[in-house]
């Protein structure tokens, strides 16, 4: 047996395939602050707002990276009342 067999599994990026130690689920993926960063908003709301982003993940019922990196502003707007979250946001240009 290699030592390898006792080597303790570390969580991995699905996008980016790096190991950090802070991941989020996000439907069946695990993902990246850096990575869920890259979305304008939610990227915002996750730094800031960690359980409005989890209420957004589940309530648009987002899947997987893909489907997350494509919620529009709007699409958000509409299931989360933002302003009451303490979470203004400009206007998408
Ligand atoms: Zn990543």
């Amino acid at each position: 047996m290699s030592w390898k067999a006792y080597e303790i599994p570390k969580m991995k990026c699905e996008n980016c395939k790096k190991e950090s130690q802070w991941l989020e689920i996000v439907g069946s993926d695990f993902i990246c602050h850096r990575c869920i960063g890259k979305h304008r908003v939610i990227g915002l709301i996750l730094r800031t707002h960690m359980d409005t982003f989890n209420f957004l993940v589940r309530k648009l019922k987002i899947k997987n990276y893909e489907e997350l990196i494509q919620v529009r502003q709007e699409e958000i707007e509409k299931v989360a009342d933002l302003k009451k979250h303490g979470i203004f946001l400009k206007k998408e240009e």
